[in-house]
């Protein structure tokens, strides 16, 4: 095959679960050299925010498609829909969602068909590992055979960096076959992180393979003269925190006497509470008791006395929902506070009583740039405009729930132990680094949906 070296490319390292501050640090230890010199000196660094829930494959969703997970109606990794529920029955198939299992299967159908992949949008794109295949051409879907094998050993037995090392084979493969776009997983950050500790040994190992990856690849670019053509991204889709304790939202439920529709327990007889994790840090709940979405009034009346007893465990950070049709309440074991949308979608911030995102009052009504700026380096980055923009899907359920930092919500279905979490809003999962191989090209801090318009413009709009 002859190699247009006119043609512009992009390589995109996805490094599942990659903090910015232990990227930094490794950096800074010189661990990470081909990252120190190719990317964070000669190129760009920033520090960008992913989306909520901030977990695995929905995440990746901004990078691929420029819009978030619930622009998509996709509100984590596990979601319920009541009003299909009710309208029809809970075996249908809009009803609830695991991609976990062999729903997997379904997320390609499930995006949204107005907002292609940029797989979809440039003809030579190639895959590697990620779940998200909407649009990858037959043959360009590089792991599909392997993968199945690797992922069980990595899962059963921690072997993960066979998993990484064998991706980046395939990565070298596909420098060889005129790419526009390559779009390559690199899961072991994330899955040492949850087995281990986000800086455990095993953990940083991983950033270093990756980071031995780009060394080779950049070498190969180079001989092959297509290096200055090529976009080189790298950048993760949640951080995590380290978990030394576990609650099990079923079994608490349960405990308080509600019969808990969950994964995998989806068969509950009669069922009046419906439990949704994702990420582990995150969980959406939906009351069976009432058809309709519910609205603080209604929830107080019924089950007021339930969320007060939740929100003073110590795992729970915080929890959302509705006020009215114009507003959000957030309650933690201290009082609440409200997000109110004014017109044109601008957005406050008031506490009343408490402050459970730590922010002071915001009366002065901002729009999307200026509620992400003036949250940015706060506890909660983007809060505001993720929970207005997660809280309009219906399938975010009537109430959702923010772990606290330490703690995850999900116990007895999880083998191995998890002893890291994403998911929530908090800055350990929402921050994630993002870097380029392209002098200042994005320097400033960016949500992750950023970067495929970036993508784009180098690429040229597609047809
Ligand atoms: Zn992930």
């Amino acid at each position: 095959m002859t190699i247009t070296s006119h043609k512009k490319n992009v390589i995109f390292y996805l490094i599942d679960g990659a903090r910015p501050d232990v990227m930094l640090k490794l950096i800074e230890q010189g661990q990470l050299p081909n990252i120190q010199h190719e990317l964070y000196s000669k190129g760009s660094f920033t520090k960008g925010v992913t989306c909520f829930p901030s977990t695995t494959g929905p995440a990746y969703l901004p990078f691929l498609t420029g819009y978030y997970p619930v622009d998509h109606d996709i509100t984590g990794i596990r979601w319920f829909d009541k009003d299909t529920y009710f309208s029809k029955n809970r075996w249908d198939r809009n009803a609830m969602r695991s991609y976990c299992g062999y729903e997997a299967k379904y997320f390609n159908a499930d995006m949204d068909p107005q907002k292609p992949s940029l797989f979809e949008q440039y003809d030579r794109s190639f895959n590697i590992y990620n779940m998200i295949t909407k649009g990858v051409k037959e043959g360009h879907d590089l792991t599909r055979k392997g993968k199945t094998g690797l992922y069980f050993k990595a899962h059963f037995y921690h072997e993960h960096h066979p998993v990484d090392k064998a991706g980046h084979e395939r990565l070298m493969e596909s420098i060889e076959m005129n790419p526009q776009f390559v779009f390559a997983v690199f899961p072991s950050v994330d899955w040492d992180s949850h087995t281990y500790h986000f800086e455990d040994d095993h953990t940083k190992e991983s950033y270093k393979i990756a980071d031995n990856s780009l060394g080779k690849v950049i070498n190969r670019l180079k001989e092959q003269g297509r290096y200055e053509d090529t976009l080189i991204i790298m950048a993760s889709d949640h951080g995590l925190s380290a978990t030394t304790h576990h609650l099990d939202l079923g079994n608490y439920f349960s405990k308080k006497g509600f019969r808990v529709l969950e994964y995998p327990k989806i068969w509950t007889i009669n069922p009046n509470l419906a439990v949704f994790i994702s990420g582990n840090s995150f969980a959406s709940l939906s009351f069976l008791d009432q058809k309709e979405t519910y609205f603080s009034a209604d929830l107080k009346k019924n089950h007021g006395k339930v969320l007060d007893d939740f929100v003073q465990e110590d795992a729970i950070d915080f929890i959302v929902y509705r006020d009215n049709e114009h507003a959000y309440r957030i309650q933690n074991q201290n009082g609440e506070a409200v997000i109110r949308i004014e017109p044109q979608d601008l957005l406050t911030y008031r506490p009343e009583g408490a402050d459970p995102l730590g922010l002071g009052a915001l009366e002065t009504p901002m729009d999307r740039d200026q509620s992400f700026k003036a949250t940015y380096d706060s506890l909660y980055p983007d809060a505001l405009y993720q929970i207005h923009q997660l809280m309009k899907s219906k399938r975010a359920g009537d109430v959702i729930i923010n772990a606290a930092i330490g703690h995850d919500l999900r116990d007895y279905w999880e083998i191995p132990e998890h002893k890291g979490s994403h998911g929530s809003l908090h800055w350990e999962h929402m921050h994630v680094p993002i870097l380029t191989n392209k002098k200042n090209l994005i320097s400033k801090p960016v949500s992750t949906t950023y970067i495929h318009q970036v993508i784009t413009e180098w690429l040229g709009k597609p047809e």
